[in-house]
Protein backbone atom coordinates (compact mmCIF):
# COMPACT_ATOMS: atom_id res chain seq x y z
CA UNK A 1 0.00 0.00 0.00
CA UNK A 2 1.21 3.94 -1.22
CA UNK A 3 2.00 5.93 1.90
CA UNK A 4 -0.12 8.93 2.10
CA UNK A 5 1.22 12.55 1.71
CA UNK A 6 2.23 13.40 4.94
CA UNK A 7 0.23 15.70 6.98
CA UNK A 8 2.35 18.84 8.50
CA UNK A 9 1.36 22.07 10.35
CA UNK A 10 2.74 24.36 12.54
CA UNK A 11 2.47 27.49 14.54
CA UNK A 12 2.07 31.24 13.40
CA UNK A 13 5.94 31.87 13.72
CA UNK A 14 6.78 28.25 12.34
CA UNK A 15 9.20 27.45 15.63
CA UNK A 16 6.67 24.42 16.36
CA UNK A 17 6.39 22.15 13.31
CA UNK A 18 4.98 18.48 12.89
CA UNK A 19 4.54 16.05 10.40
CA UNK A 20 2.14 13.27 10.88
CA UNK A 21 2.80 10.42 8.36
CA UNK A 22 -0.99 8.63 8.62
CA UNK A 23 -4.54 10.63 8.36
CA UNK A 24 -6.40 11.66 11.28
CA UNK A 25 -7.84 8.94 13.66
CA UNK A 26 -10.83 11.41 13.97
CA UNK A 27 -11.74 15.18 13.82
CA UNK A 28 -14.03 17.21 16.27
CA UNK A 29 -15.45 20.53 16.51
CA UNK A 30 -15.54 21.33 20.44
CA UNK A 31 -17.47 23.82 21.58
CA UNK A 32 -16.90 24.13 25.38
CA UNK A 33 -15.69 27.36 27.37
CA UNK A 34 -12.17 26.23 27.70
CA UNK A 35 -11.33 25.93 24.26
CA UNK A 36 -13.28 28.97 23.50
CA UNK A 37 -10.65 30.52 25.99
CA UNK A 38 -7.74 28.44 24.94
CA UNK A 39 -7.63 29.79 21.05
CA UNK A 40 -10.05 33.12 21.47
CA UNK A 41 -12.30 31.19 18.99
CA UNK A 42 -16.13 30.74 19.26
CA UNK A 43 -14.95 27.51 18.68
CA UNK A 44 -11.88 25.11 18.46
CA UNK A 45 -11.54 21.89 16.02
CA UNK A 46 -9.10 19.13 16.32
CA UNK A 47 -8.34 16.40 14.56
CA UNK A 48 -6.49 12.98 16.80
CA UNK A 49 -3.16 11.78 15.23
CA UNK A 50 -1.53 8.27 15.87
CA UNK A 51 1.12 9.21 18.69
CA UNK A 52 3.31 6.64 16.90
CA UNK A 53 2.28 8.09 13.29
CA UNK A 54 3.27 11.52 14.48
CA UNK A 55 6.48 13.60 15.69
CA UNK A 56 7.47 16.94 16.24
CA UNK A 57 10.28 18.58 14.04
CA UNK A 58 11.21 21.91 15.64
CA UNK A 59 10.24 22.93 18.91
CA UNK A 60 8.04 21.09 20.66
CA UNK A 61 4.49 23.36 22.56
CA UNK A 62 4.77 24.23 26.08
CA UNK A 63 1.75 22.61 27.86
CA UNK A 64 -0.42 24.50 30.18
CA UNK A 65 -2.75 22.35 32.28
CA UNK A 66 -6.26 23.51 31.78
CA UNK A 67 -7.95 20.75 33.81
CA UNK A 68 -7.50 17.45 36.08
CA UNK A 69 -7.70 15.73 32.04
CA UNK A 70 -6.10 17.19 29.85
CA UNK A 71 -2.98 19.89 29.11
CA UNK A 72 -3.03 22.53 26.20
CA UNK A 73 -0.25 23.10 24.02
CA UNK A 74 0.69 26.67 22.70
CA UNK A 75 4.39 28.34 21.10
CA UNK A 76 5.83 30.08 23.70
CA UNK A 77 7.07 32.72 20.91
CA UNK A 78 3.84 33.02 19.16
CA UNK A 79 1.18 31.83 21.37
CA UNK A 80 -0.43 29.68 18.72
CA UNK A 81 -3.02 27.18 20.16
CA UNK A 82 -1.45 24.23 18.65
CA UNK A 83 -2.58 20.82 20.83
CA UNK A 84 -4.45 19.22 23.49
CA UNK A 85 -2.98 16.63 25.34
CA UNK A 86 -5.59 13.88 27.30
CA UNK A 87 -4.55 11.07 30.15
CA UNK A 88 -7.17 8.69 28.70
CA UNK A 89 -6.28 9.51 25.13
CA UNK A 90 -2.45 9.09 25.72
CA UNK A 91 -2.38 7.19 22.49
CA UNK A 92 -3.04 9.97 20.29
CA UNK A 93 -1.92 13.82 19.33
CA UNK A 94 -4.69 16.21 19.30
CA UNK A 95 -3.96 18.96 17.09
CA UNK A 96 -5.39 22.06 16.44
CA UNK A 97 -7.10 22.21 12.96
CA UNK A 98 -6.06 26.03 12.85
CA UNK A 99 -2.25 24.54 12.85
CA UNK A 100 -2.47 22.19 9.44
CA UNK A 101 -1.11 23.43 6.39
CA UNK A 102 -3.67 22.11 4.68
CA UNK A 103 -6.70 21.87 6.68
CA UNK A 104 -8.90 21.25 3.75
CA UNK A 105 -7.80 17.41 3.56
CA UNK A 106 -8.99 16.38 6.67
CA UNK A 107 -12.71 15.96 7.85
CA UNK A 108 -14.44 16.67 10.67
CA UNK A 109 -16.70 13.81 12.37
CA UNK A 110 -18.74 15.51 15.14
CA UNK A 111 -19.34 18.39 17.13
CA UNK A 112 -19.00 17.94 20.97
CA UNK A 113 -19.84 20.10 23.89
CA UNK A 114 -22.76 22.05 22.39
CA UNK A 115 -24.46 22.77 25.54
CA UNK A 116 -21.65 25.53 25.88
CA UNK A 117 -22.13 26.51 21.95
CA UNK A 118 -22.52 30.46 21.62
CA UNK A 119 -25.78 31.15 20.75
CA UNK A 120 -24.95 33.38 17.81
CA UNK A 121 -22.78 30.44 16.32
CA UNK A 122 -23.76 27.95 14.34
CA UNK A 123 -22.54 26.11 11.48
CA UNK A 124 -24.54 24.64 8.88
CA UNK A 125 -23.45 20.90 9.00
CA UNK A 126 -25.43 17.32 9.41
CA UNK A 127 -22.66 16.09 11.50
CA UNK A 128 -23.92 14.37 15.14
CA UNK A 129 -23.81 17.10 17.83
CA UNK A 130 -23.18 15.84 21.75
CA UNK A 131 -24.25 18.18 24.19
CA UNK A 132 -21.05 16.57 26.10
CA UNK A 133 -18.15 14.94 24.94
CA UNK A 134 -18.80 12.30 22.07
CA UNK A 135 -20.07 8.96 22.00
CA UNK A 136 -16.72 8.07 19.78
CA UNK A 137 -14.16 8.51 22.74
CA UNK A 138 -13.20 8.68 26.17
CA UNK A 139 -12.34 11.84 26.58
CA UNK A 140 -13.22 14.11 29.10
CA UNK A 141 -12.38 17.46 28.10
ZN1 LIG B 1 5.10 30.02 17.18
ZN1 LIG C 1 -13.28 21.90 24.28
Amino acid sequence: MSDIQAIEGGCLCGSIRYRASSMPLRGVICHCAMCRRHSGAPALSFVHFAREEFRWLGDEPARYRSSEFAERGFCRNCGSTVSMHEEVLADRVQIAVGSLDEPNRITIDDHVWTSEQIDWFDIADDLPRFSRSSDAVASKA
